[in-house]
């Protein structure tokens, strides 16, 4: 029934369901994109569990012993091509109207053919679901929480819809993204927030000391902590207990500051 002209409707119906699903569940502010905050807690979209599920039940019908008579129903039959790199791609099947272009057998005679090679020339089906599954996207899982309010605050720094001056003026929602919590009229970015704006020189030291507390850490830059305070990659190995601290730390300086409030 995914596979219909008629239900992409509710498609996006069901993939809102999801957005609004992960919204509840990090607490993310209503305007975060739907992309990142998927990204963030690696989830697939509908459409791609649609995908997954419909290639797979696709392969069963193609490669499992099914009674001759519907297996015949199937043209199953591989394209005639010079080439050897098409060797296992299959014949289209046409649509005559657009009605069925999404029906479920046009579509997935087109997936097929997406596949990688060793996939398409895969004869045993459990064989084909061990490789299949390793083929999709990675998951890398995020320790973040999402509990408390400063979790949120946290969480709208990495969505980039924060209540920070530079995030609001981008969405909108601010006439300005000058600092308006000190007199150095400069833009209020998360870099200014967490290492410049003097008002909050006082927390800063505080959090700072106790970063820097690790010996690693000790003579990172301003942009390589920021990197590393946002979860992005930097060539800095931290244990996990390392990771916790840190984070924590920012948690504090973040309610020290009051800034959200
Ligand atoms: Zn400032």
């Amino acid at each position: 029934m995914f596979y219909s002209n008629t239900t992409l409707q509710n498609i996006e119906k069901i993939e809102k369901l999801y957005y609004y699903s992960a919204i509840i569940s990090t607490k993310a502010y209503k305007n975060t994109s739907r992309e990142k905050l998927l990204q963030e807690i690696n989830w697939e979209s509908f459409t791609e569990r649609c995908e997954f599920l419909g290639i797979s039940m696709f392969a069963k019908i193609k490669l499992t012993k099914i009674p001759k008579i519907i297996y015949e129903q199937f043209p199953f039959s591989t394209t005639l091509r010079y080439s050897d790199r098409y060797k296992n791609n299959l014949k289209q099947l046409i649509s005559k109207r657009n009605y069925f272009y999404n029906s479920y057998f046009v579509k997935m005679f087109r997936d097929w053919n997406k596949l990688p090679e060793d996939l398409k020339a895969e004869n045993n089906y459990e064989d084909f679901k061990v490789k299949l599954i390793a083929n999709r996207k990675e998951i890398i899982i995020n320790h973040y929480n999402y509990d408390t309010e400063t979790d949120r605050i946290y969480l709208s720094f990495r969505m980039k819809n924060s209540l920070l001056q530079s995030d609001k003026y981008k969405m909108g929602m601010s006439e300005t993204n000058i600092c308006i919590n000190c007199p150095t009229k400069k833009q209020e970015t998360l870099l200014h927030y967490v290492f410049h704006c003097p008002k909050y020189n006082y927390q800063r030291q505080k959090m700072l000391r106790q970063i820097k507390s690790i010996a690693k850490l000790k003579y990172i830059s301003e942009n390589n902590l920021l990197k590393l305070l946002m979860n992005n990659n930097i060539n800095i190995y931290l244990h996990k207990n390392e990771y916790n601290f840190i984070i924590l730390q920012f948690k504090s300086y973040i309610e020290n500051t009051k800034r959200f409030l």
